[in-house]
Formats: C-alpha cells, sequence, structure tokens
C-alpha cells in the first residue's frame, strides 16, 4: 500500500478525468494492469480498481475514471486536485502489453484508458496499433488525434462487427477493456473473425 501524490486531474471527455499519479518507489507496471484505490468518502471506506493509461510508469502513471453522479469513489477521484495524495495497491492483473508485437484495442467507456495506453506503447516501440471504441465521443481525443498522427489507427463504431475487417486483418494482440457485457460481446465478434485464444486478452470492469 502507498500513499500517491496526485500531480494532476484533467477532464478528458464527458464525466471521465484523467489523474496523473506521482509512481512510487519501487512500483512498475505496463497499461491494461489496475491499481486498487482505497479513499474514506463521506465517512465510509470505499476501495475500487483503475486501469493504466499510461504507456508506462516511469516517473509518473495516469489512471483515467469515468463516473456518475450517484456513484461513490469514481467522482471522488475526479475531485481531486494536484499534491493531495489518494492510497493505492498493486499493480494487479495478467492482461497486460510489454511492448511486443502490433495491438488492436477494443473498448467502450473507461476502457479508452488502457487503449491509449497499450497504443502508446505499440507505436513508440514501432508496432501497429488500432483503437477500437464502441461509443460516441471517446475521452482522451488528443492523444487518439497524436497516435492517428503515429500512424495508429482509430475507428468510433456503433457496433463491434464494424471492427471484424480491423481484427481479421492483424496478426497481433488483440485487447478488450471495458464493461462485463461489452468484453462478452468483443470476446464473440473476436473469436467469430478467427481470432486465436491465445492472441485475446481482455479485462472486464464489472457489471453496471
Ligand atoms: C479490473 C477492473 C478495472 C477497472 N478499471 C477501471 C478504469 O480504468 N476506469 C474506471 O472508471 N473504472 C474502472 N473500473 C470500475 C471501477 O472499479 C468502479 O467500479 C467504478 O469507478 C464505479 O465506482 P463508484 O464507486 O463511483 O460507483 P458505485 O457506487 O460502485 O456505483 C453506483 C452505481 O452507478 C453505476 N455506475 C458506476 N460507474 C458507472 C459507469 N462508468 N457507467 C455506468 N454506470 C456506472 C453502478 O453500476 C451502480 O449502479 C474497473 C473495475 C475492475 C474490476
Amino acid at each position: 500500500m502507498s500513499q500517491v501524490t496526485v500531480e494532476a486531474v484533467e477532464t478528458v471527455g464527458t464525466r471521465t478525468a484523467a489523474l496523473e499519479l506521482r509512481t512510487p518507489e519501487g512500483f512498475a507496471a505496463d497499461p491494461g494492469q489496475f491499481v486498487l484505490v482505497r479513499a474514506t468518502v463521506d465517512g465510509v471506506e470505499e476501495t475500487g480498481y483503475y486501469t493504466l493509461s499510461s504507456p508506462d510508469t516511469d516517473g509518473t502513471m495516469e489512471i483515467t475514471v469515468e463516473y456518475v453522479p450517484e456513484g461513490t469513489l469514481a467522482p471522488w477521484l475526479a475531485e481531486r486536485s494536484a499534491g493531495e495524495t489518494i492510497e493505492v495497491e498493486g499493480p494487479f492483473g495478467d492482461v497486460r502489453y510489454t511492448g511486443e508485437g502490433s495491438v488492436v484495442v477494443l473498448a467502450e467507456g473507461p476502457g479508452i484508458g488502457p487503449a491509449v495506453g497499450i497504443a502508446e506503447r505499440a507505436t513508440r516501440a514501432g508496432h501497429d496499433a488500432a483503437v477500437v471504441f464502441w461509443g460516441e465521443d471517446p475521452p482522451h481525443h488528443g492523444r487518439l488525434d497524436a497516435l492517428e498522427a503515429d500512424g495508429a489507427s482509430v475507428h468510433v463504431v456503433g457496433s463491434l462487427t464494424e471492427a471484424a475487417d480491423t481484427l481479421a486483418e492483424t496478426d497481433g494482440t488483440v485487447y478488450a477493456f471495458g464493461f462485463e457485457s461489452f468484453v462478452r460481446d468483443a470476446r464473440t465478434v473476436a473469436e467469430g473473425v478467427g481470432v486465436a485464444d491465445e492472441d485475446l486478452r481482455a479485462e472486464s470492469f464489472g457489471a453496471r
């Protein structure tokens, strides 16, 4: 468990904030992995998992939080300010990208965080990267524009079936990040176009 300093909080989309955190001594993780955040909100201890949205944890690392007004921990996190500290444990999770090979990342909602982190790590290493966002108006549009300028492809889709060609063409790893039903659909579509089980890495953010 570490007390981690918040370096910056930025609104990066509708009800979505990115928190840049100072990486604690001895902590290292890859995009796709997640941390446990623990906080006392209105006198009650709350915990939640948040996935890294930075390409690495060198010096600082980032999480991207999507919140609903009736939520507890997520809106509290979005209200933090630079200089405050939060309690973080981890990293957790086997789904991670270490910079090897091309990637296609399927994402919904806050899943866009690990999607940009992984795509940035891939393009930086000279690999092909594609981000497929299911929904409208994805958060992190500035980083998505920069990824496109660096040669990555970005697709905003209303149905994951629109990603079939991108999935069928890749010789790399397919990642999926989002809530439970999205991850289930992503698996179905990827398997339907012949993505092998060992090339598909999915992390569910739980039911909602
Ligand atoms: C492995 C893992 C990784 C995760 N990574 C991330 C991440 O990177 N970013 C992130 O934002 N979340 C992530 N989550 C989800 C996160 O841990 C919380 O569940 C989420 O932030 C809601 O917390 P809350 O306490 O504010 O809301 P709660 O008090 O738990 O929820 C209140 C109500 O609002 C609904 N709700 C909450 N959030 C949403 C939402 N975004 N959209 C629609 N309905 C919602 C809940 O279903 C519930 O009905 C992850 C979860 C897991 C298991």
